[in-house]
């Protein structure tokens, strides 16, 4: 894979849709580009949305044409408010604009009624009376040919009438529907008569109780991207078997033919993306809500502390493909790291303490020391953070007994703690009945001070640490994977929610942090050095006392490939 860069936006790759558009721009067949999103408000978008609406909105943008937000609003019993205003949210933040073309495919209910009857009309669509489990009966399976209803040769105005009658309530939920005439005998399954209406008592959050029919989803999706002029209709691989009903429907009804292109989805290992499944994790409280910083939705993204940007060059890198594949995670990962890297700012947090008292320094002394914001962009300048005679330091750095190649603190050896001094440590305070180590006693070596020019020693590892005197607590929530298992989608024999990482969200009470991330507000980014990227949680945080989420480590801590990321 090519990872190239302009102004921080990943390059454009070409692509099979790409290509398709650049011949028909050329053959004259089009003279422009016109797109959809159309999510199902029926949950929150998740990761693999944000692929379609970085290709539906991306092409637009870049061929100077146009894309609409449509919402499949067709199913009643499923949709709400909640769901179209988040969507709205997270395709604004992701960066696109539908300008004034919000569209509900419930705006085309009367349109999708007077095609119908067209249909009915010509002979081409029959209300059936058949139940449910006979028509799933009657419809065959891809090895034996389907049988005909005995209602499929009801007289025009029989239909006509019953119809009406279906739209006006005279019937129960379930007595009738609405079928195309087509074949039952074709290989193809949906045009063995699919379905295009069925009886719903059911109030719809848009129109009310205007209607009791709904249209089916092939129904509505094809004449609704007519009814909108749009150019190419992408859509996923499972729809590749309609594409003969969707042109089937334009061609019997003689509107305005759009093509719809399939691609394949986005599917992220250690993740789940169905909207249903994730709507079970909140149900069920596995998780805190569609945002929790754990989930694959773009709430839970933005809450973790991921940009935009790094959804966009994650799109982008992860291309168009016409075959089913699965992304590694740590793609996505690696995104937010290299956009962060760029722009947050480092500061020193120690998420685990361990107290070190300086012996040979005093306790007046206190001095400003300077720290650098961002080795990769000067221009974020350098702030000044307070050292004093004791200092924390994370409780991993020291080991009492080293490994080999250990080059942070243990007894009798030396570290540097950065931008400040070199310390050796002497004694180790343990609680004599437990055996905890308490604190450590160091010294430190006046004419060591980072900046001060060479000195005549040197250490072989830097820690970072926090001034005892002069920090703030706070709580700092580390995140992981939601799953243990690479593919929680297809464990036999388990339900997903089995196969949760315990782990995935440790919360850690009374980090100690440098003063400067006090007045930190929510959504604010931070590296806090040598352990990973932070934000301050949009939830949680109150003035004065920010929660902290782990947005990503450092480094891949799952796989061997290391992406870098300073
Ligand atoms: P889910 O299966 O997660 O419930 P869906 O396909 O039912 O998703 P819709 O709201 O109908 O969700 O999807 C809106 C658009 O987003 C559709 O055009 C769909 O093809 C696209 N989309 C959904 N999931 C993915 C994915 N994983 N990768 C790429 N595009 C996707
Ligand atoms: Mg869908």
């Amino acid at each position: 894979m090519s990872i190239e860069q302009t102004n921080n936006e990943t390059k454009k790759q070409s692509n099979f849709i790409r290509e398709i558009i650049d011949e028909d721009l050329k053959s004259g067949k089009h003279n422009g580009v016109h797109t959809r999103f159309p999510p199902e408000p029926n949950g929150y978008l998740h990761i693999g949305h944000a692929k379609s609406i970085c290709l539906n909105f991306g092409l637009a943008k870049d061929y100077d044409g146009l894309c609409n937000l449509r919402f499949d609003d067709t199913n009643p019993t499923k949709e709400e408010q909640e769901y179209v205003d988040s969507i709205k949210e997270d395709v604004k933040w992701l960066g696109f604009d539908w300008a004034e073309r919000e569209y509900y495919a419930s705006d085309y209910f009367d349109q999708l009624y007077e095609y119908a009857i067209r249909l009915i009309k010509k002979g081409k669509a029959y209300v059936d009376s058949l139940n449910a489990d006979q028509i799933r009966e009657f419809r065959g399976t891809p090895t034996e040919a389907g049988k005909e209803s005995p209602f499929r040769s009801r007289s025009v105005e029989e239909n006509f009438s019953l119809f009406e009658q279906m739209k006006n309530g005279t019937f129960k939920e379930g007595e009738h529907v609405l079928r195309a005439k087509i074949d039952m005998t074709s290989p193809n399954l949906n045009l063995r008569d699919p379905v295009m209406y069925r009886i719903l008592h059911k109030s719809h959050h848009r129109t009310g109780n205007k209607w009791c029919i709904y249209p089916m989803y092939d129904w509505a999706h094809g004449q609704s991207d007519s009814i909108e002029k749009i150019t190419y209709s992408l859509c996923t691989l499972e729809f590749e078997n309609h594409r003969p009903l969707y042109d089937w429907f334009i061609k019997e009804l003689e509107i305005y033919p759009p093509q719809q292109i399939e691609f394949a989805r986005l599917n992220l290992n250690y993740t789940i993306m169905s909207k249903r499944k994730l709507l079970s994790l909140v149900e069920g409280n596995y998780v805190d809500g569609w945002d929790d910083p754990r989930m694959p939705t773009i709430s839970g993204l933005r809450r973790r502390g991921y940009t935009p940007e790094s959804i966009r060059n994650f799109s982008e890198r992860v291309g168009i493909a016409k075959r089913e594949n699965t992304i590694d995670v740590s793609l996505l990962e690696f995104s937010i790291r290299e956009d962060l890297n760029k722009q947050a700012k480092r500061v020193m947090a120690v998420i685990n303490p361990l107290k070190v008292v300086i012996t040979n320094y005093s306790d007046e002394q206190a001095e400003e020391l300077e720290a650098i914001n961002n080795p990769e962009d000067h221009s974020m300048g350098s702030r000044k953070i307070s050292f004093s005679k004791e200092v924390f330091i994370e409780r991993d750095d020291f080991r009492e007994i080293p490994p080999p190649k250990f080059h942070r603190l243990s007894p009798g050896k030396e570290v540097r703690l950065r931008y400040a001094y070199i310390i050796k440590c002497d004694e180790v305070i343990k609680d004599e009945s437990s055996g905890e180590i308490l604190e450590l006693h160091c010294t430190y070596f006046a004419d060591t001070k980072s900046g001060s020019g060479p000195s005549s020693k040197k250490a072989k590892g830097t820690i970072h640490w926090v001034s005892a005197k002069d920090h703030f607590e706070a709580e700092v929530r580390l995140y992981d994977r939601l799953f243990s298992v690479e593919n929680p989608e297809s464990e036999a024999n388990k339900d997903f929610t089995e196969l949760l990482n315990p782990d995935s969200l440790k919360i850690l009470n009374n980090c100690k942090l440098e003063t400067s991330l006090r007045n930190s507000l929510p959504g604010e980014k931070f590296q806090f050095e040598r352990i990973g990227y932070f934000c301050v949680d949009t939830k949680y945080s109150e003035s004065l006392s920010p929660v902290f989420n782990r947005t990503v480590t450092l480094r891949d801590s799952w796989t061997k490939i290391d992406q870098g990321g300073n």
